[in-house]
């Protein structure tokens, strides 16, 4: 019963796509749709996303499942027949895994469609450079697709294979890079007081930067800021530096924890550009928020996982997702499924999909329509 979405799974693995430039997963996912002859398929959504819809046949509220089409830039170390084609590209988050769930519910609605409101199946694009939630949801086509509750999960190797993981409230984190750059002036390296060198305020920065948290955590258990790389001038024994570069990650489980991190965070910049006398200039990319958890939606997932053995997540996930924007606008809620305590970490080169969790996880968003469904809004 599940060869199909099995088989497709393997496909969309042979054939990844990067963040962005996901044409031809959507072209597969399409061709998969359309023969389940959905209400409504609207391509090219925020990017290459596509929704499908399975309306009932009475009125009732609208809820949306979200699964992710890209791949990410790594090359695949696997003895699997379907190892990844494309070289440097490979499906080491699992979205393929997600992908196939969703095409597996959408032929279950296609054999039974629900008794009213209506489904939305959203493949969206983008999802691990954190652009793709806000582009679906900038979409004006998204619009009429709004839903009253939304759903989604993520495979989570290190627990048992179909476990599920729950959490109210925070469900991953908030993260955001930030990109520092210090202007001085640079000079010969024989008469380094003429210039103006970056690298005390550089290493302070550095310093400084890892010790944030402690001040500014309030109620967020997690938050942190990592370093992540330094540049300081270039390997040109002649000429003192006069541009530094910090790069760090900051991370905290709630939106409020990262604002105030980033508060401090820049006036930690700007104090040290101004004691050496230098210009910073700060710039943010991979700016995710954090996925927090409706009770709503929570009641809802409870209700569907039923008498199922859960394990309540004593803590946020530290990853983050951009699920957040979705959970930012529309009670929602996502949650994890165990990929088997052995399997290798997400985003390793010899990550692969277990193929057992996609009738787990499809049964289960089943469910949870169901549930949604007969909850009034
Ligand atoms: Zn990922
Ligand atoms: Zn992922």
């Amino acid at each position: 019963m599940f060869d199909a979405a099995i088989a497709l799974r393997h496909r969309l693995h042979q054939r990844p796509c990067l963040s962005g430039a996901e044409a031809a997963t959507a072209d597969q996912i399409g061709a998969f749709l359309l023969p389940l002859r959905p209400d409504q398929l609207i391509t090219g959504l925020g990017g290459h996303g596509l929704a499908a819809v399975f309306a009932g046949a009475a009125p009732g509220p609208c809820i949306l499942l979200r699964c992710e089409l890209d791949a990410l830039p790594i090359q695949e170390l696997g003895g699997q027949g379907h190892c990844s084609q494309i070289a440097g590209v490979g499906h080491q988050c699992g979205h393929d895994g997600h992908m196939a769930i969703l095409a597996a519910v959408a032929q279950s609605l296609a054999r039974q469609r629900p008794r009213n409101g209506r489904v939305v199946l959203l493949f969206q694009p983008a999802e691990e450079t954190g652009d793709g939630a806000a582009a679906v949801v900038a979409d004006p086509r998204f619009a009429p697709l709004q839903p009253d509750y939304c759903f989604a999960l993520h495979n989570v190797p290190g627990y048992p294979l179909g476990q599920l993981l729950l959490r109210d409230g925070p469900f991953s984190c908030a993260s955001r890079g930030m990109a520092i750059n210090l202007h001085g002036t640079t000079a010969h390296a024989a008469q380094p007081e003429s210039g103006l060198s970056p690298a005390s305020a550089m290493c302070r920065i550095i310093a400084e930067l890892g010790d944030l948290p402690a001040a500014v955590r309030g109620e967020d258990s997690i938050l942190f800021a990592t370093v992540v790389g330094a540049k300081l001038g270039e390997k040109a024994f002649g000429t003192a530096p006069g541009q530094a570069s910090v790069w760090a990650t900051l991370r905290s489980q709630s939106d409020a924890g990262m604002q105030r991190l980033l508060t401090h965070a820049e006036a930690l910049v700007r104090d040290a550009a101004d004691q050496f006398g230098l210009r910073a200039e700060i710039a943010y990319q991979d700016v995710f928020p954090a996925t927090a958890n409706s009770d709503q939606a929570m009641a809802i997932l409870r209700r569907a996982a039923g008498s199922q053995a859960v394990l309540e997540l004593p803590q946020p996930f530290r990853w983050s997702e951009d699920f957040g924007h979705f959970t930012a606008r529309f009670p929602g809620a996502m949650f994890g499924i165990g990929a088997g305590e052995h399997s290798p970490d997400l985003h390793n080169p010899d990550y692969d999909f277990p193929d057992q969790l996609i009738p787990i996880a499809s049964s289960l968003f089943l469910q949870i329509v169901s549930q949604a469904l007969d909850t009034p809004p």
